[in-house]
């Protein structure tokens, strides 16, 4: 039997780019079609995350033109991250293998075919990891790269310029299924499951159309994200730091009692000493806020509308 492929595509705001990148997810699922790879009941799910555009009503009318196209929507916009969630937990029970790909045509589709053929080789994990990133502007190859460098420094286990384009095994979806946290950064995340993996490379292309929805303010937010919800080197580090400073400020007290010197720059250091507390109580504060929003383990999503029924969903087949 052939695997049913589902391609999970997270759509916000999408309306300029999605009739152009939808022909093309479509052409390459007949393509893997027809080359017998996957089987015939394969589909594309976009996940509408509460656009205020046209999106939905685009996704609409796909899945009534092809019955390849089908689509989710969230009750609201709660990111990619969530969005990308919602749509793997949606497949998962449909479909034998998942590929996650953004909706702007910046990951290059046809790597989907090495990815379903490292799956057949055996593979339940396969990254797609940017060969390079000459289109993505100095300021971002920068901040990224960066990013993925720190993350490895704090000891989170993560494939270098690998993003969320990915395949993934039903097996491992399952076994995904059971990380219940509410802080999501699925790159991070994916690693702690395990299973055999491999990696596929591609070219990070530009976006087809419309506007990137990743502004600074957000791409900063996932890292430290990604940081805080998978590592607790941070909390040590403060308290590390906290130690030398006592240290160094009983041993200066010492010294400067003994000899009478007196610290001209004190209001400089008095300054420096309490910003490190401060950073040192926004720190811990962070991971306290994680554990108030892990404690309360609201929904990681609502799905508020399907273009199918979900009972029928007796497509899987192997
Ligand atoms: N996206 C989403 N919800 C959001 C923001 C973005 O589902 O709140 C989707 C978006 O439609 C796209 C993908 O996430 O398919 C990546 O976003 P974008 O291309 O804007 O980010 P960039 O590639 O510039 O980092
Ligand atoms: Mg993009």
């Amino acid at each position: 039997m052939k695997p049913v492929l589902y391609v999970v595509v997270p759509c916000y705001n999408e309306e300029k780019v999605l009739p152009i990148t939808s022909q093309l997810f479509l052409d390459e699922i007949n393509l893997l079609i027809e080359k017998e790879k996957i089987s015939p009941n394969s589909r594309i799910m976009f996940v509408n995350d509460g656009s205020r555009d046209s999106t939905w009503s685009l996704i609409e009318k796909l899945a009534e033109t092809d019955e390849h196209f089908i689509g989710i929507s969230q009750s609201r916009n709660r990111g990619h991250q969530n969005a990308v969630l919602a749509g793997l937990m949606e497949a998962k029970d449909m479909s034998d293998i998942t590929i996650s790909i953004d909706c702007d045509g910046q990951d290059d589709i046809t790597a989907m075919e090495k990815m379903v053929d490292s799956y057949l080789e055996g593979h339940d994990v396969v990254y797609g990891v940017r060969s390079k990133r000459d289109t993505d502007t100095f300021f971002k190859r920068f901040t990224a790269e960066s990013f993925y460098k720190i993350l490895a420094l704090m000891g989170v286990e993560v494939v270098f310029n690998h993003a969320d384009y990915r395949l993934l095994s039903s097996r491992v979806l399952q076994e995904f299924s059971e990380y219940k946290e509410v802080n999501l950064f699925l790159r991070g995340l994916i690693p702690l499951v395990g299973f055999e993996s491999d990696t596929v490379a591609y070219e990070r292309n530009e976006r087809m159309a419309g506007e990137s929805h990743y502004p600074l303010s957000k791409m900063l937010s996932l890292a430290f994200d990604g940081i805080t919800s998978l590592s607790i080197k941070p909390i040590r580090m403060v308290l590390f730091i906290g130690i030398i400073l006592a240290a160094v400020g009983c041993l200066g007290g010492l010294v400067s009692l003994m000899c009478g010197v007196s610290i001209p720059f004190i209001c400089f250091v008095v300054c420096l000493f309490t910003g490190i507390n401060l950073i040192g109580l926004g720190v811990v504060g962070e991971y306290v806020g994680k554990i108030y929003m892990e404690v309360k383990a609201r929904p990681r999503y609502i799905i508020s509308r399907r273009t199918y029924d979900k009972t029928n969903d007796e497509n899987k087949e192997g």
